[in-house]
Parts: structure tokens; C-alpha cells; sequence
């Protein structure tokens, strides 16, 4: 029988009542003949609440025990899941990662899937199981440990099992009814994609859109999985939600497809570091190890053989990277007068695949920008995306004068 990969969010599974209503969204398919891989998340909060448990017993925490932690609210929910289909009469079982096996690196917090071998679910398949439940963002490492895929790793998840099934589609089901030009929660003119570029997709979740883990997304084209964002509250077509596909597919569309944003960023300055060959790598060579994801990075003009350095990471990695550089300079790696941490910034970002062939982008996003009195701290380009790091303050602002001035609110 053909499979399908059905994903539901944190909203979408966060009362049994919902679990209910996703559970008869999932019978639907069954009756169509499908055998369904069913992915959940955690009830919506569970997770964060887990974290918070973590991070108020140990500050500086083993990420194994970590994961063990984490992991535990999706298997509350497949197991709720698997005995709502079953009332509903729908042969269903609940699977958790390590069952599966979702098998992964050692990444502890931040694992990727390897492999997931099939044969485990399709032989229950082939005993009359109609739907398997699997517990989303967990898996289990070569050393028999619980992993887990970072934040908002079960749409990974449901991805990676669309691949290893061939599954005919991959149905992410979340609260809003599909992928928009923006967050419809920051911008209310934002407007429904009926179809998005996998490059566009990748761009925007990397650049902070958590409507997909950026990772699901490359899996997705990498597979070529047809993946589809639709809304679990609402009855749901066949064409129904967003079809995340090659850019060939997609016959017109804007310049700019659509406006990111991370709003827990923070810029750093090293200030007065020696202007030689391999400063660069020996600053961000210990940020690495220090585990700091550096993203933007300034290196500013020199002057009499010292230069100072910029870059931008997560807010919460503030600590970590004076950790770091305190370590290096201890060690001799590097010598400065001192790390400045400016931890009010966002970054914004506007993506397009358009903007390979349409020059004028960059301009006209720092005039809209300046128009508003927003100042721009730190800019980054690449072939199909601007990002650029503001005041946290001014996050809206921009991104509603950005949607605005790129008329989003109109098809292209
Ligand atoms: P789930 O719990 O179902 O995984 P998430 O909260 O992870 O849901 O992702 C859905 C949310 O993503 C939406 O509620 C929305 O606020 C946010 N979001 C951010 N950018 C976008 C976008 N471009 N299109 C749609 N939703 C977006
Ligand atoms: N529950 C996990 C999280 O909140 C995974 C997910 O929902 O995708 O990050
Ligand atoms: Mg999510």
C-alpha cells in the first residue's frame, strides 16, 4: 500500500481533543487506502518546560542526560495517539525513536539522522498495522543513547521517514495554514504561498521562519520529498496548505518570496586584536570549540596593526563565547583589550530567488530601512538572500515596512 507521512505539531496534539481531531484527519487517509507513518511532537510547551527543568537542575548540563530529558514529551504523545486510533477501531502502534531505530550521530541536543532502516514498521505493516505513531525529534546514538535533533526536529523527522518509506507526500500539520511571505503573527497583511522553492524554504527557516526545521527542508530536497505545511484546524483538501517544491514548478513569483527573522541575537566586538595572518581562524576556531554558532561576521578597518572583530550569534551563547576567548587569551592563542556584547539586536531578512536575475534589492531594503529610522548594525548578502542586524526594538517595524515596500501582499 502506499504510505503517507503525516507530522503534527505541538498546537496540533496540545489537548486530547486535538490529538482526537488530528487522529480523525489521520483515519481519513487510512480509508483512502494509505498506510500512515503518523510523527509527533510534544504537547505544545511540554518541551520547553523540559528544558527549563534541565537548565534549573545543572547549568553547565550533560547533554545526554539532557536528551533523555527532552525527548520524553513526544513519547507521552504517540502513545496517546496510537490509543486514540485504536478507540477509533484504526490498527495503530506507537514507536519510540530508539524502537524504530532512528539512528543518529552522537550530536547530543543537536543530533542528525544516519539512517532508518524500514523493515522493523513494514513488517507490521504487513500484519495489518494501518498506522504507525512515531515519537518526533528523538532517535538513538551508536553508543544506544537517546538523541535528539534540535529545536523543532520533528518536521526532520517526518521528513527523513517520507524518504526511508518513499512515502507519496510528507503533511506537516501545524497551527498556521501554511508557509506566508512572513510570520502572520508579526505582519497580518502576510500572505499564503500556494507554492514555495525548496532554496527559498531553506533560506527563510535557516534565517529564523520556525515554521520548518531548516534541516527537514534540505532533507527534502535532497530526497526529493513532496512536502506540503497545512493547517490541523481547519478541514483540509487535497491542494490544501503550502507545496514546498523545485523552482521549476513555481510558474510566477515575487522578486523577494518572502521576510525572515530572529528576533535572540546578539553582536559581539573583540576589540583591539593584532591584524595578522590567522587571527581570524584562531578567534572563531575557539568560538567553534567553545560551541558558539557564529553567524555574521565584520572584521573592521586596522589601524596601526590592530584591528577589532564583529560577530553576531544566538543571545544565549554570550556567556559561552567570553568563556572562549577568555580561554584563548589565557592560552596565548590571542591577546585584546576587551569583548563588548550588544545583546539587543535581531536580524531581518529578506529572501528570493529573484534576486539572482533583479539587481536593487539591498538598496532599496536599506532605503526602506533608513525611511524608517532604523539603523543598520551589521550586513550580510548571499545569491538569493539580505540580512541585516538591527536593534531588537525595530524587529516589527522593519519587517512589516520590508513586507510592505516588496509588496508581499501581492502575488507576483
Ligand atoms: P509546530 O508546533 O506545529 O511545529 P511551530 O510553532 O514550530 O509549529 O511553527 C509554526 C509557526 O511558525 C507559526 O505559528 C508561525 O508563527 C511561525 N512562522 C514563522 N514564519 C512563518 C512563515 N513564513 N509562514 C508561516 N508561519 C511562520
Ligand atoms: N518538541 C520539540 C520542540 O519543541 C520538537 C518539535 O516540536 O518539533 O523543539
Ligand atoms: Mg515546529
Amino acid at each position: 500500500m502506499p504510505v503517507l507521512v503525516m507530522k503534527f505539531g505541538g498546537t496540533s496534539v496540545a489537548t486530547l481533543d486535538r490529538i482526537r481531531r488530528a487522529a480523525k484527519r489521520v483515519g481519513v487517509e487510512v480509508a483512502k487506502g494509505y498506510d500512515v507513518i503518523v510523527i509527533v511532537s510534544a504537547m505544545s510547551g511540554k518541551t520547553n518546560e523540559l528544558v527549563g527543568w534541565v537548565n534549573e537542575t545543572s547549568a553547565m548540563y550533560d547533554a545526554r542526560e539532557y536528551d533523555a530529558v527532552v525527548s520524553s514529551g513526544e513519547n507521552v504523545t504517540a502513545g496517546l495517539m496510537a490509543l486514540t486510533l485504536q478507540e477509533m477501531d484504526v490498527p495503530a502502534r506507537s514507536w519510540q525513536g530508539w524502537q524504530v531505530p532512528v539512528q543518529t550521530t552522537s550530536t547530543h541536543a543537536a543530533a542528525r539522522i544516519e539512517a532508518i532502516p524500514p523493515e522493523n514498521i513494514m513488517a507490521k505493516f504487513a500484519d495489518g498495522m494501518r498506522v504507525a505513531v512515531v515519537a518526533g525529534f528523538q532517535g538513538v546514538s551508536p553508543e544506544g543513547r537517546i538523541t535528539t535533533l534540535g529545536r523543532g526536529g520533528s518536521d526532520t523527522t517526518a521528513v527523513a521517514f517520507a524518504a526511508a518509506f518513499e512515502a507519496e507526500r510528507c503533511d506537516i500539520y501545524t497551527d498556521v495554514d501554511g508557509v506566508y511571505t512572513t510570520d502572520p503573527r508579526v505582519e497580518a497583511k502576510a500572505r499564503k504561498l500556494d507554492k514555495i522553492s525548496f532554496e527559498e524554504m531553506l533560506e527563510l527557516a535557516s534565517l529564523g521562519a520556525k515554521v520548518l526545521q531548516t534541516r527537514s527542508v534540505e532533507l527534502a530536497m535532497r530526497y526529493k520529498v513532496k512536502l506540503r505545511v497545512l493547517s490541523s484546524f481547519e478541514e483540509q483538501s487535497d491542494d490544501a496548505g503550502t507545496l514546498v517544491c523545485d523552482e521549476e514548478e513555481i510558474m510566477e513569483s515575487n522578486v523577494v518570496a518572502g521576510v525572515a527573522f530572529s528576533r535572540d541575537e546578539a553582536k559581539m566586538t573583540l576589540v583591539s586584536v593584532a591584524d595578522r595572518p590567522g587571527i581570524a581562524a584562531a578567534i572563531f576556531g575557539a568560538l567553534s570549540e567553545g560551541g558558539v554558532n557564529v553567524d555574521m561576521i565584520v572584521q573592521n578597518i586596522a589601524e596601526e596593526g590592530r584591528t577589532d572583530m564583529t560577530w553576531s550569534c544566538p543571545v544565549d551563547q554570550v556567556k559561552r563565547a567570553d568563556v572562549a576567548m577568555k580561554k584563548a587569551a589565557k592560552d596565548g592563542v590571542i591577546n585584546y583589550d576587551e569583548l563588548i556584547a550588544d545583546e539587543g539586536v535581531a536580524k531581518v531578512s529578506v529572501v528570493g530567488i529573484g534576486m539572482r536575475s533583479h539587481t536593487g534589492v539591498a538598496a532599496k531594503m536599506f532605503k526602506v530601512l533608513s525611511d524608517e529610522g532604523v539603523n543598520i548594525k551589521v550586513i550580510t548578502t548571499s545569491e538569493i538572500k539580505i540580512s541585516v542586524l538591527i536593534d531588537r526594538k525595530y524587529m516589527e517595524l522593519a519587517v512589516q515596512a520590508l513586507h510592505d515596500a516588496f509588496e508581499l501582499d501581492k502575488a507576483g
